[in-house]
């Protein structure tokens, strides 16, 4: 069996009000495309009957189906790393469960590619989110922009496609905790843009937490950058700068004028303001400890229970 052109990634978590759906959207509109195609799909873990779901669908449609069914929630990131490794076409597109990014965008990702980007990101039109994931993403993007190297207007849309080789050069960084579309642009060497509807979820809920959100953006700074570290060594020189001229001013009000007790509140307000400075710091050294242990524990990334396939 050849292998096909192209591989379509979904990472499926809890999702069994909209899969359904899914298929019924997403076979045909890569029927449409004309090019033999496979579908990954990677069961997260799901508590849900979205694994008999998928299980169905492969019996359904086994030529063109795989399954990788996780032993536990590992992340969408990692879900869509072992579609990575376990998918064959030329070209790879990633893809939500929930229909927010229409299978239909699909041709135009291939188009652009036919172009010869090895790498195209997404810019979602008219987005369907509420308005502080709105106000949050365009927050982040700008601070990331500020500190790593990655230029991406939308990073939150993962309807993107990817070159074999850019997919081979994320399947072999080893990092435990990451972005892949931010990864991507590392090893991209003629990334693009185009712009996709974008659409309410289909069915179910967003797997996102507040929490989920910020501990994503957090790895997508400090998995790409120092900066962080190197903006706060550079606070610290100039904390240190100015609290040398008020040690310097005290000394010198301490001789002209004297003993003096009043002024006791100033200085615990300047005390506490280094004191929170100082925790941020080692909080901020904490998320890149942290990163370090987590990636020197050499835990496997993620567990597979089962791979649905045809024998080729
Ligand atoms: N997902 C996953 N594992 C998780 C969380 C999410 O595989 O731990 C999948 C989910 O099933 C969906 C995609 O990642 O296909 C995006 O999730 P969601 O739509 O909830 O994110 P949002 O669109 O709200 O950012
Ligand atoms: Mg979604």
């Amino acid at each position: 069996m050849n292998p096909p052109r192209l591989s379509v990634i979904v990472p499926v978590y809890n999702e069994e009000a909209g899969l359904a759906a899914l298929f019924a959207r997403l076979y045909p509109a890569l029927d449409a495309l004309g090019v033999s195609y496979e579908v990954v799909f990677v069961d997260d873990g799901s508590g849900d009957r979205s694994a008999a779901l998928l299980r169905r669908q492969f019996q359904a449609r086994p030529e063109c189906t795989r399954v990788v069914f996780f032993k536990g929630n590992f992340g969408q990131h990692m879900a869509i790393m072992a579609g990575f490794e376990h998918c064959r076409g030329q070209r790879i597109v990633t893809l939500d469960a929930d229909l927010q990014n229409p299978p239909e965008e699909i041709g135009k990702l291939l188009e652009a590619m036919d172009r010869g980007h090895d790498y195209v990101g997404t810019i979602r039109q008219g987005r369907r989110d509420n308005w502080w994931r709105r106000w949050a993403s365009r927050a982040m993007n700008r601070l990331r922009e500020r500190i790593t190297h990655i230029r991406m207007t939308d990073q939150g849309c993962m309807l993107r496609a990817y070159d074999r080789d850019v997919v081979e050069a994320i399947t072999q960084s080893r990092e435990v905790n990451t972005f892949i579309p931010a990864l991507a642009y590392l090893y991209a060497r003629n990334p693009t843009e185009v712009p996709v509807r974008h659409e309410e979820r289909a069915a179910g809920e967003s797997k996102y937490s507040l929490y989920k959100l910020i501990r994503l953006n957090f790895d997508l700074v400090t998995g790409f950058s120092v900066a962080p570290l190197q903006m706060f060594s550079f606070v610290g020189i100039v904390v240190s700068l100015l609290s040398t001229l008020f040690v310097i001013y005290l000394v010198y009000r301490r001789l002209a004028v004297g003993p003096e007790a009043e002024g006791v509140f100033t200085l615990f307000a300047i005390i506490f303001l280094l004191i929170g400075i100082m925790l941020f710091g080692i909080g901020l050294l904490g998320e890149y400890v942290g990163r370090i242990y987590q990636q020197v524990r050499q835990r496997p990334r993620y567990v597979v229970q089962a791979v649905l396939e045809q024998a080729s």
